[in-house]
């Protein structure tokens, strides 16, 4: 009998891939009748000096996710060309973990949808797609393309045929934001390959536009709050000629759709780098033009005061946001952002009272003045109230020292204690225990704290009692 021993060589049969998986039909054809022809591509970039060889670089496979991997390597061993793109290879070059993995290959979308079974096309226009892997991780896989549903609104409204759509890696590079998210990681040799001089950029710790700033954020002015976001993020400088457009059309971003804005402001709050995020937009003209609710107590006698205190209560917010983020929902974060509006709001200062009370209806009324022309779901807006409207009872309590039930219960009493200590120590003001209630003050009656008042009959039986006493 022969004895057939079972080797790599013998998986490699017809219709099978480099691991012996069946292959889909159109994959069967002749490799020179493949979409990605990459010799050529490499032999040109390694002329211009364009691919940083793995020697070179720092991104090592072990730390790219193990789904995003496999999605490389299945385009790939498809014959496509597949790279890491945006800003999973600058965090990785910079040494962070990336937030998420987006994959960029030559594969058109139904190509794609044919390499993985659990996927799904999503997009009108600009179709990605979605691969679906357990426990619900998604990577996002888009073709390569010239320009962006932004970058061309005529080309947008009209059907263009997918030619004019799909574009070579290069264009692909050339339609992103910044040179440092504009790097691709090449899976086929580990190298990287820039094209819009992102690395010398990530090497100096400039943020740069990729092409003519003015003209990139006149096409889509969400790009400058991109750019002030990595700045602050990475630490990185603005380039001088991007900072001037940056300036010069701050005002344009209330072109732009009010929700997209509202999210990527949003992104920024909860970033963990705020504060230097807001210093950023008020140098930049871009933090009046994102809220123009903020500009009557900016522009007022206590402007100054009001940038101080909120610089320092952003800082106070970054810092609770690196120690418990589970904790910290939206609704603290909009109330950290608005305090010192409030704050110096004359209007706001008249509520102050001496009874337990919450202003929650005005507190209501100017968040959405402050916030304007931002929605938010009404369970956020009106928590967000609720913390903001709590301030003054929690002044009043903290003052006399005693803590009645109905303040403590409420749901948001510790996001209200938080902002109250940060807006204290903001002002050089003693802060609070973090749960006052529950700490007994020396000579209190622990006995009569936390009991019911009486009623009905035994409150009129407590009466006569207290009458009797008194009587005698
Ligand atoms: P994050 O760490 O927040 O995910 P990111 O740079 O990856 O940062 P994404 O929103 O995930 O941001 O975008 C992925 C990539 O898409 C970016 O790196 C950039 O190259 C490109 N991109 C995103 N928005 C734009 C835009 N408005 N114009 C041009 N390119 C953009
Ligand atoms: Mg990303």
């Amino acid at each position: 009998m022969k004895i057939r021993h079972y080797t790599k060589s013998h998986r490699k049969g017809k219709g099978r891939n480099r691991r012996g998986r069946k292959v889909p039909f159109f994959m069967k054809q002749e490799p020179s009748a493949w979409p990605a022809v990459q010799n050529p591509l490499f032999e040109s970039m390694r002329e211009e000096n364009h691919i940083i060889l793995r020697p070179d670089h720092n991104i090592s496979r072990k730390n790219i996710d193990k789904e995003a991997l496999k999605v490389l390597y299945r385009l790939k061993d498809a014959g496509f060309t597949a790279y890491l793109v945006g800003g999973s290879v600058r965090d990785m070059l910079l040494g962070k973990k990336p937030k998420d993995f987006d994959i960029g290959t030559d594969a058109r979308p139904e190509q794609i949808r044919k390499i993985f079974r659990h996927s799904r096309i999503i997009g009108k226009r600009f179709r990605l797609v979605h691969v679906y892997f357990r426990g619900g991780k998604i990577i996002e896989v888009s073709t390569f393309r010239k320009q962006t549903d932004y970058d061309d609104r005529e080309a947008a409204r009209e059907e263009l045929a997918n030619s004019d759509i799909y574009g070579t890696p290069r264009e692909d590079a050339s339609r992103r934001d910044l040179t440092i998210n504009g790097l691709f990681y090449n899976i086929a040799n580990f190298s990287i390959i820039d094209y819009v001089g992102g690395m010398s950029d990530l090497r100096k710790g400039i943020v740069r536009a990729i092409g003519d700033p003015e003209r990139r954020f006149l096409r889509d002015p969400v790009r400058m709050l991109r750019a002030i976001r990595h700045a602050s993020r990475t630490g990185f400088e603005i380039e001088p000629v991007t900072w001037k457009a940056i300036k010069a059309n701050a005002d344009k971003i209330r072109l732009c759709a009010i929700p997209r804005v509202r999210d990527e402001w949003l992104k920024d709050l909860q970033s963990g780098v705020s504060a230097s995020w807001a210093e950023l937009m008020l140098e930049s003209g871009m933090l009046e033009a994102v809220f123009p609710g903020f500009k009557p107590v900016l522009h007022g006698d206590r402007g100054k005061e009001t940038v101080d205190m909120l610089l320092k209560m952003l800082k106070r917010l970054d810092k609770l946001l690196k120690t418990e983020k589970q904790n910290i929902g939206e609704e603290l974060q909009l109330a950290f952002l608005a305090y010192p509006f409030f704050h110096f709001d004359p209007e706001w200062r008249k509520l102050q009272s001496e009874k337990i009370r919450w202003p929650t209806y005005e507190a209501r009324n100017l968040l959405h003045e402050i916030f304007h022309p931002y929605d938010f779901r009404n369970m956020i807006s009106d928590q967000a109230a609720q913390i903001l409207a709590s301030q003054w009872p929690v002044k009043l309590c903290s003052r006399r020292g005693s803590w009645p039930k109905r303040v403590w219960s409420k749901m948001t009493f510790r996001d209200s204690v938080l902002l109250f200590n940060a807006a204290a120590a903001s002002q050089g003001l003693p802060e609070i225990e973090d749960e006052p209630h529950t700490t007994v003050r020396e000579g209190t009656n622990r006995r009569n704290r936390g009991r019911r008042r009486p009623r009905g009959k035994n409150r009129r039986q407590a009466k006569a009692n207290n009458r009797k006493q008194k009587c005698s």
